[in-house]
């Protein structure tokens, strides 16, 4: 069967390899759930890892099978597997267990290890291909009413588990009732954070470098969130005296991060997601910055990748929204791009994306 791999540490070595189909009994106990791949998300991670400024290839081989977002059909499952069937619609994580202790409570997202595995990422396989086998302790089934934007799901629980983590954090307030949050960025990622902060019922600000007129502002108001373009106001000046209470980065800018601290409310908390992997250095109000934040009881907090939990949570606020926002999920999916043999074209629409929300792969129609 065919996949869209890369040659970690080349530059733009995308190519089609050519694997053997997978099957069940590849997976321990009988626990294996044999996925047939329908559609596969792309994003920065996919494009830096084609420019070799990120991943590895699983041992023993010299490529890496690419893509994290997969969306796929279960075509056969093993005889110990409880509760996915054939026919079911599923997505699997990302990221599989290490050895510290977090792992082995199924929280490889919280590894402390200093490597860690994720598949389509770092060391382990991906989803850009025709079918993959996988415990069922890392697929999540995704309800039929929601098939169509299940693509979405991966992206979806990189914000679900930075707002749980907010949560869980701000109990240490007792009586913290969030009313302003603000969310940075209104790309794919942006536009799931806002969408789930809504839904908790936040008056949402969301902050691009777009001016207007832009698409991605006119979703934002579909859901009652507000956009802010920096290029005319900045986030403090938005923000005010009161701050927001809950601010949501991910930017892929570390320079916005240090604005965002200057812009959050007392007892706020900052949710840190973006991937900066450049060497950028910044000139800031650094005893301002600290005043604030001690004498504010504020609190910042980084969070990579997502449990099982976030993605049942991201089914429940997706299978939400199309009850509350119907069909609004569907419009963030611009960019399909048919079959794995036009990767070229995947690569294309990620290095130039022309107002695209959504670059996903339709590997195959169902
Ligand atoms: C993925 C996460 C992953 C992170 C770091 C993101 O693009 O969505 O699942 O943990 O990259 O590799
Ligand atoms: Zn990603």
């Amino acid at each position: 069967m065919k996949a869209i791999a890369v040659f970690p540490g080349t530059p733009n070595s995308a190519h089609l390899a050519e694997l053997a189909k997978p099957s069940i009994a590849d997976v321990a106990n009988g626990r294996g759930v044999l996925v047939k791949v329908l559609r596969v998300g792309v994003d920065g991670t996919d494009r830096e890892i084609n420019a070799a400024e990120y991943g590895a290839a699983p041992d023993g081989y010299n490529f890496l099978v690419i893509g994290h977002e997969g969306f796929g059909r279960v075509e056969a499952v093993g005889p110990n597997v409880s509760f996915i069937r054939p026919g079911d619609f599923v997505v699997a994580t990302v990221r599989r267990p290490g050895s510290s202790i977090y792992d082995a409570i199924g929280l490889q997202d919280m590894t402390t290890d200093s490597q860690y595995f994720e598949r389509g990422i770092n060391l382990r396989h991906g989803y850009l291909t025709e079918y993959y086998v996988e415990d069922e302790e890392f697929v999540v089934k995704v309800p039929p009413g929601i098939r169509d934007v299940g693509v979405l799901l991966e992206p979806m629980t990189v914000a679900q588990k930075g707002i749980a983590q907010a949560y869980e954090i701000q109990r240490r307030m007792k009586v913290w009732r969030p009313r302003t949050a603000a969310v940075m960025g209104s790309g794919t990622l942006g536009l799931l954070a806002s969408l789930v902060l809504r839904l908790r019922g936040l008056q949402v600000t969301t902050f691009g470098r777009t001016m207007l007129p832009y698409a991605n502002a006119t979703l934002l108001d579909q859901i009652g969130a507000r956009y802010v373009s920096t290029a005319e106001r900045s986030i403090t000046d938005t923000a005010g005296d009161a701050g927001f209470d809950l601010i949501f980065e991910g930017t892929g800018s570390s320079a916005v991060v240090f604005d965002s601290m200057q812009a959050l409310a007392k007892n706020g908390v900052l949710v840190l997601t973006s991937i900066t992997g450049g060497h950028r250095t910044l000139e800031i109000p650094a005893d301002r910055i600290n005043l604030e934040f001690v004498l504010g009881n504020k609190v910042m907090v980084g969070s990579v990748n997502a449990s099982r939990e976030n993605f049942e949570s991201g089914v429940r606020d997706m299978s939400q929204a199309e009850a509350e926002y119907p069909g609004w999920l569907r419009q963030l999916l611009t960019d399909p791009v048919r079959g794995l043999e036009n990767y070229a074209e995947l690569f294309e629409r990620l290095q130039n994306p022309n107002g695209a929300i959504k670059i996903f792969c339709e590997v195959a129609a169902s």
